[in-house]
């Protein structure tokens, strides 16, 4: 019956057409089950190769995770012996996600590690400091992502490091060396040498054997699992679209809590919900003492009008009067994120009361204005959430190049932005901004060598499903 259709297909864009478990306890996070409320529904499926695998992680996390029986027994076992061996397929191995660099940049890195975590079957664990409480829900029911601050694993001071093993391989004439049971991993953006060849089966061969792993990285390394024939086939077996990886994980991961949820939609209602369009315009500036605003918001101005995604501002003087059919009045609401108060101040004043080309009535809202970016708070982080978040509901979205904070948005929002030229000091550029040709993050430092050492001279020749970024060479990015 209709009915029963009906309820079905809420049924399934409920929970993202099986991305998300369905038996979890509902009160404990809202935006699970209403985020398709405020989202058009999307287009790109999981696979169900993918919704198997999230399933049977989400049954590993649950046996292995903070609180499971066997949790203590192998955490003691691996802090106390030095070399404990994977060696049988069932037991319980760890992958903690250690921060670095801003939320945006966190939360392209949380995602890639969990796609590692979910082609090695390790239990990925976060290093969440005050700074991050209350961000997110739990994404694993009945079980927690979060490590405890009293885990002898908070710190990795003590933990043997990825570099030092390969170095003392090395010195042992390439003969194996005993590895030891937990080890460091450094894939930020200027990680050492032997993690250049994270890619490489080599190393993959090596970390399998290790139970416990912590990460660093600051990096949307997707891409170089894509490049790693250890995981290749499986990585392209969970998704029919490769452009479409952050867009479902970033989905199934990153839910606002119940007070993130609170700020979000309440800001939605008052200041998104009623206009025709929603515009998100996020103004990243990386430099801010030599690039002068004007010099911004001309870039903003020549981007938005000339791709028509704003009217230009009439003269009143020299104009006719314009479209009086109040019932035609199209609106639209600007979203402005920035670090500075002035753009959305700006652009406020420059549509405030007058007149369009096109008869359109702009309303522009800027959430949050922080001037400047803080680490290791946690109401400053809760800003720049609630900010990637409501970019992600718009419906058309400019960003600024090479800003993870913007990949974020138009990841979660199955958006390809216009994205603005990245300006670092007082010029002019045209254009402005170009579209982008995916919704995918860029990965800023991939792998520069193939693993026989040669230089790597063309991704797109070299590797199938990956291209050039356009908003940041040498970046690379899943197509
Ligand atoms: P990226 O540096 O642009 O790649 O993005 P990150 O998120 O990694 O780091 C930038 C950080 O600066 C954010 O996490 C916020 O803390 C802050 N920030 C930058 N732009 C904005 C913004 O538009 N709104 C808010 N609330 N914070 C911002």
């Amino acid at each position: 019956s209709t009915m029963h259709a009906v309820i079905h297909d809420d049924y399934k864009e409920k929970f993202l057409d099986g991305l998300l478990a369905s038996e979890f306890d509902e009160t404990s996070c809202i935006s699970r089950l209403q985020s398709h409320l405020y989202r058009k529904s999307s287009p790109h499926k999981p696979s169900s190769y993918l919704i198997s695998k999230l399933r049977n992680y989400e049954e590993i996390h649950r046996r292995c995770g903070p609180n499971s029986k066997a949790y203590n027994k192998i955490m003691t076992k691996i802090l106390h012996s030095k070399n404990i061996k994977v060696d049988d397929a069932s037991m319980c191995k760890y992958l903690i996600w250690t921060p670095a660099n801003g939320l945006g940049n966190q939360m392209v890195s949380i995602a890639a590690t969990f796609l590692y975590a979910l082609l090695t079957n390790r239990t990925m664990l976060v290093r969440f400091r005050k700074d991050k409480q209350g961000l997110f829900c739990e994404p694993f029911r009945n079980s927690t992502w979060l490590l405890s601050e009293k885990s002898p694993f908070w710190n990795q001071d003590h933990v043997e490091t990825y570099q030092s093993v390969i170095e003392k391989e090395k010195d042992n004439k390439n003969s194996k060396v005993d590895l030891p049971s937990s080890l460091f991993l450094n894939l930020q953006y200027q990680a050492n040498f032997h993690e250049k060849f994270f890619h490489c089966d080599d190393s993959q061969a090596l970390l399998i054997k290790v139970p416990l792993l912590i990460l660093q990285s600051d990096q949307y390394f997707v891409p170089s699992l894509f490049m790693t024939p250890f995981f290749n086939k499986e990585v392209e077996a969970m998704f029919d679209e490769k452009d479409t990886v952050f867009h479902h994980l970033g989905r199934y991961l990153f839910h606002p809590s119940n007070s993130a949820w609170r700020l979000i939609t309440n800001l939605y209602q008052a200041h998104l919900a009623k206009a025709d369009e929603k515009i998100g315009l996020q103004i990243r500036v990386f430099n801010p003492i030599s690039t002068p605003q004007e010099v911004i918001m001309n870039l903003v101005s020549n981007c938005t009008i000339h791709n028509k995604l704003l009217p230009k501002v009439i003269d009143m003087k020299n104009s006719m009067s314009t479209s009086s059919d109040k019932n035609k009045t199209i609106t639209k609401a600007v979203l402005v994120a920035s670090l500075y108060p002035e753009y959305g101040e700006n652009l406020k004043t420059m549509y405030m009361n007058k007149p369009t080309d096109t008869g359109e009535v702009i309303e522009v809202y800027q959430p949050s204005g922080e001037e400047q970016q803080k680490f290791n708070d946690n109401k400053h982080n809760m800003k720049a959430w609630v900010d990637m978040y409501l970019l992600s509901l718009s419906d058309v979205l400019v960003t600024t190049s090479l800003s993870t904070f913007g990949y974020v948005a138009q990841g979660l929002g199955n958006l390809k932005p216009w994205l603005l030229y990245k300006l670092t000091n007082n010029e002019t550029h045209f254009p402005a901004c170009v579209r982008e040709f995916s919704m995918e993050p860029c990965y800023h430092a991939p792998p520069k060598h193939y693993c026989s050492g040669k230089p790597i001279k063309d991704f797109a020749s070299s590797f199938i499903y990956t291209r050039e970024c356009k908003d940041y060479w040498p970046g690379v990015k899943l197509v």
